[in-house]
């Protein structure tokens, strides 16, 4: 069974927004405060989570990363995380996309749970800089999780950073540098039009051109494989053969939506087909309404047929995500 759209793109992961609050107020996501809240009965229960995550699987979707808003706000992840372990063999990969900020209390909890893999995002190496990107002055703590997260096994960690002109593009060979010492897979992302601040601006994007040129002048790099296939990121090794690894994730100015795999479930249960998606299908309302599985089938699959061929970013007419990426769950 598989979940084809109307491009011939087979769908097989899926992004669980667990709540759209967050901790931190990175400026290029939520820098204004906090803004409206879904309302408490619109989240998905943990219960409803499952089951539509029950649906996806018999459907074919093999990835599951659970993200938000930051997904450790909410209580009792590690519980979730178990009851999506019992999806297996169908569903092979359980990652998390997380702040850090609560990680390292909730790492063992979440090995033990059965969580595959997890991502940190990381925007500074100064923790000066740091505060000033996120909003807030939690510099160690993000390095503790880091360390948390190789002390529990969750290898290979991925780190996040999304690279924005003149606030952190100078610590570009640094990050690479800390790739190497820590052995972890260091990810940089292109700033894309989805901050709430509504901010962005085309000169601020630094292309993963010229991110991998910054980090090529100091230590070269060997792309890994001929393809990404359908993940975000090319992958390059150190040419040196020290450890870590180099991830670049350019969806401006290298789109890569002809092989996307990707769909998202926002914490108030709708189903959005891509990042950039101006309309989204109402799942909750489905499974709220008490519909049988075979109509909550029939409405999952409705709704990957109206998958967007691509996102129009660079196009003059573009229109902004009818909603922010804090609310989208990246
Ligand atoms: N709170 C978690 C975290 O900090 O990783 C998970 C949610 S966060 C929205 C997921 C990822 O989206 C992070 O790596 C973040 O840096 C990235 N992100 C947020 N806004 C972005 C933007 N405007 N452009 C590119 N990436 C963005």
């Amino acid at each position: 069974m598989a979940l084809r759209d109307a491009y011939n793109r087979t769908i097989r992961d899926l992004r669980i927004s667990l709540t759209d609050r967050c901790n931190f107020r990175c400026f290029y996501c939520l820098p204004d405060g906090e803004p409206a809240m879904a309302r408490k009965d619109t989240l998905l229960s943990f219960e409803e989570i499952e089951y539509a995550a029950d649906v996806f699987v018999s459907l074919g979707i093999e990835k599951i990363r659970l993200t938000g808003g930051e997904p450790l706000i909410r209580r009792d992840v590690p519980k979730l995380v178990e009851k999506l372990v019992k999806l297996k063999p169908g569903l092979k990969d359980i990652a998390l996309t997380t702040n850090g900020f609560d990680f390292p209390r909730h790492a063992e909890a979440l090995k033990l749970a059965g969580l595959d893999r997890v991502t940190i995002s990381l925007d500074s190496l100064d923790s000066a800089n740091f505060a000033e990107i996120t909003g807030i002055d939690a510099f160690d703590r993000t390095i503790e999780a880091i360390d948390a997260a190789k002390r529990y096994g969750f290898e290979p960690v991925k780190l996040n950073a999304v690279i924005v002109r003149g606030r952190n593009d100078h610590e570009l060979v640094d990050f690479a540098r800390f790739a190497r010492d820590r052995a972890v897979s260091m990810r940089f992302i292109e700033f894309m039009p989805l901050d709430s601040g509504h901010g962005w601006d085309r000169n601020m994007v630094v292309s993963g051109r010229e991110i991998r040129d910054a980090i090529e002048s100091v230590f070269p790099l060997e792309r890994v494989g001929d393809s990404r296939g359908s993940e975000t990121a090319w992958k390059y090794r150190f040419a040196d053969g020290a450890p870590g690894e180099i991830g670049i994730i350019a969806p401006v100015t290298e789109m890569f939506c002809g092989q996307c795999s990707r769909i998202r479930l926002t914490a108030d249960g709708q189903i959005r087909t891509c990042l950039f998606s101006t309309k989204e299908h109402d799942l909750r309302g489905i499974i709220r309404s008490g519909a049988a599985r075979s109509e909550v089938v029939a409405f999952i699959e409705a709704a990957v047929l109206q998958k967007e061929p691509r996102h129009y970013i660079n196009d003059p007419s573009f229109t902004p995500a009818s909603r922010t990426m804090s609310f989208i769950g990246g």
